[in-house]
C-alpha cells in the first residue's frame, strides 16, 4: 500500500512537530516576540499522534521525523519514541533538535529505539551563536553533540543554515569540526518562510556559492557522491571530503528546488496536515479525530489531502505563502 499523489509521487515520509515551544529563538525561524502558541487543548496529545501515525504507517509512510519547536521540550517524548519505533512497517524514526537538552536525553532516546538525530548548529563561535539564537549558549549544544555520538545515534547530522555576513565564513571550520567528530554536515539555503524567514533574504547564499566557499583557498576537496533513488529522494546533494569518510550535503530549496521528487508531508502540533512547506494549503485532522471519526474515515481524509499535494513550492511566486507560515510551527 502506498500513498501516491496526483503527480505520481509516492509519499513515504512524515515530519511531526510535537511542540511549538523552543528554548532558542533563532532569528530566521521565530518571529520577534515569539510565535502565536497553541493552547494545551489545541495541541494533539501524544496518544492522538500515535493513532494518526499508525494510520500513516498503514498507508505506506515508512520514515518519520520528530521536530518542533524543540521536540525535547515535549513531556513524555521518550514514550512517544517507544510507541512509534514499535510500529510495524516504520523503517526509520529520527529527530531534529537544537541539542540544548541532548546531553541529558541522548542515551534514553537511543534505548527507546531512536535511530539518528539531526542537530541544528549554525556556528562554532559563542558570540555569533548568541546573536543568531537571541541569547542562546553554545556550550550545551556542543555537549549534546558529543552525547549523541557517544550514545551511538548514527549518523549524527549537523544542519547549518548558511547566511552571508553572519556565518558563511565559518564553512571551512564547520567542515573541520564534522571531520573531527565523524558527523554528516548539511549546509542549508535560507528559506523565506514566515516573517522570521523573510529576514534571511539579504543573507541568502545560493548552493553553488556554498560549494565554492567550501573549496575556497585550497579548502576542502569535495567529491560528489551518488545516492540511490531511495536515499536521493531527500533534498540534499552530497559530497565526500577527500581523505575522510565525512559527507557534506547541500540543501537548496530555492536555487535548485527538489519538488519533483518530494516524498514528504508535515503534521503540525495542532493536528494539521501540511502538504507542502511552500504553499498555504493544509488539512485539519484533529477536528474529525476528536469528533469520533473511525480509522477508515481518517484514512479517507488523509488520502484526499494527498491528492491535493501541489506540484511545487511557491516561495518565489506567492507572498501570501511566505507570510502566512512560520517555520517554528512547521518543524523545518
Ligand atoms: N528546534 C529544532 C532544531 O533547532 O533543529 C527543530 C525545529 S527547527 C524549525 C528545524 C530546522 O529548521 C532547523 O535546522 C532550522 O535551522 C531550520 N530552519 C528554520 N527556519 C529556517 C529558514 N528560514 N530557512 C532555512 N532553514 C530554517
Amino acid at each position: 500500500m502506498a500513498l501516491i499523489d496526483s503527480f505520481g509521487r509516492a509519499i513515504r515520509y512524515l515530519r511531526i512537530s510535537v511542540t511549538d515551544r523552543c528554548n532558542l529563538q533563532c532569528e530566521y525561524c521565530r518571529p520577534a516576540g515569539g510565535p502565536l502558541m497553541p493552547t494545551h487543548q489545541e495541541m494533539l496529545t501524544l496518544e492522538e499522534i500515535v493513532r494518526l501515525c499508525r494510520l500513516f504507517v498503514g498507508l505506506g509512510i515508512d520514515r518519520m521525523r520528530l521536530t518542533g519547536g524543540e521536540p525535547l521540550l515535549r513531556r513524555n517524548l521518550i514514550w512517544l519514541v517507544t510507541e512509534l519505533t514499535a510500529l510495524p512497517g516504520l523503517d526509520e524514526l529520527s529527530l531534529t533538535t537544537n541539542a540544548m537538552l541532548l546531553d541529558r536525553f541522548a542515551p534514553e532516546l537511543r534505548r527507546a529505539g531512536l535511530g539518528r538525530v539531526n542537530i541544528s548548529l549554525d556556528t562554532l563561535d559563542p558570540e555569533t551563536f548568541a546573536r543568531i539564537t537571541r541569547g542562546g549558549q553554545l556550550a550545551p549544544v556542543l555537549a549534546g553533540i558529543e552525547a549523541a555520538v557517544a550514545a551511538g545515534l548514527h549518523p549524527v547530522k549537523i544542519n547549518m543554515v548558511v547566511m552571508r555576513d553572519v556565518n558563511a565564513h565559518e564553512i571551512p571550520a564547520m567542515i573541520a569540526f564534522a571531520v573531527r567528530y565523524g558527523l554528516v554536515l548539511r549546509f542549508i539555503e535560507t528559506m523565506p518562510v514566515g516573517r522570521a524567514g523573510m529576514r534571511t533574504t539579504p543573507h541568502f547564499v545560493p548552493a553553488e556559492e556554498i560549494v565554492a566557499l567550501a573549496r575556497a583557498g585550497g579548502g576542502a576537496e569535495l567529491i560528489p557522491v551518488e545516492r540511490s533513488r531511495e536515499r536521493g529522494s531527500g533534498p540534499a546533494r552530497y559530497f565526500r571530503i577527500a581523505g575522510s569518510d565525512t559527507e557534506v550535503g547541500i540543501i537548496s530549496a530555492l536555487s535548485r528546488h527538489f519538488c519533483d521528487t518530494c516524498n514528504r508531508m508535515r503534521l503540525t502540533s495542532r493536528g494539521e496536515l501540511v502538504l507542502c512547506l511552500g504553499n498555504v494549503d493544509q488539512v485539519d485532522l484533529k477536528t474529525p479525530l476528536r469528533a469520533g471519526a473511525s480509522d477508515a474515515e481518517l484514512v479517507e481524509i488523509i488520502r484526499a489531502a494527498v491528492d491535493r499535494k501541489p506540484l511545487r513550492h511557491h516561495f518565489d511566486t506567492g507572498p501570501e505563502v511566505v507570510e502566512s507560515r512560520e517555520m517554528s510551527g512547521l518543524g523545518g
